[in-house]
């Protein structure tokens, strides 16, 4: 079984996807560290955005993993907390517009799913890697909740990023994510519309696993 969800940044994938994933005992991959992953590289090399052909060898050469708690590892280095600084949440939707690096990562992240029953969160999974996934969701917020969420969450982790930061940095991540010439994140009519605005996590974790036990 494929369970695609596709959202903006800060709609609830993360938080959701991995809740999901323990109700239904699904293996959960987040896509969206993967590329983090490779931007997390590309800054420890000294690359920049424009050095595209280094960045692409990069997810040549590398290999990504995650373990059952959700840790994610690049070449075994175990890279979790670094690939949620503001330095690599700024390059990361840029990085993952080139073309060439989300064929590989594409390929890379069907390869995580082979022969296991997967919820699979990020941009382009219901269009591109999954187009054919057993259920597609596409969850969403308004930007103001989406941006408070993950100031929330960064404070948690402690991230030091003011709230207007945060706006900027997700309006500009959602302008990028809408426009990729490849692997755009789209609505369309197949996926389920999800706003998760006025929803509790478990209201939202409810819906999602009610419409896959057939219950909405
Ligand atoms: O999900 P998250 O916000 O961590 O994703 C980081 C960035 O990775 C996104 O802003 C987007 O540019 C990129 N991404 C992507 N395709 C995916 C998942 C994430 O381009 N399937």
């Amino acid at each position: 079984m494929i369970i695609a969800i596709d959202g903006p940044a800060g709609s609830g994938k993360g938080t959701i996807t991995k809740l999901v994933a323990d109700k239904l005992n699904l293996t959960n991959i987040d896509t969206g560290a993967t590329y983090r992953a490779i931007a997390y590289a590309a800054l420890k090399n000294n690359y920049n955005v424009a050095d595209k052909d280094k960045i692409v060898d990069i997810s040549k050469n590398s290999e990504i993993s995650f373990d059952k708690d959700g840790n994610i590892y690049l070449n075994g280095e175990n890279i979790t907390k670094e690939i949620r600084t503001k330095e690599v949440s700024s390059i990361v939707s840029k990085i993952s517009s080139i073309v060439e690096l989300r064929e590989n990562m594409v390929n890379i992240q069907r390869k995580m799913a082979q022969g296991k029953d997967v919820i699979m969160e990020g941009r382009d999974i219901t269009t591109v890697v999954f187009p054919n996934a057993d259920y597609k969701f596409y969850l969403d917020a308004s930007i103001e909740e989406r941006a408070s969420r993950r100031y929330k969450q960064n404070k948690e982790n402690n991230i030091d990023m003011s709230y207007d930061e945060i706006l900027e940095n997700i309006k500009a991540r959602d302008y990028n994510d809408m426009h990729k010439e490849v692997g755009a994140l789209m609505r369309t009519d197949d996926q389920i519309y999800v706003d998760t605005t006025d929803l509790t996590i478990e209201e939202v974790v409810d819906k999602i696993v009610n419409y896959i036990k057939g219950d909405e």
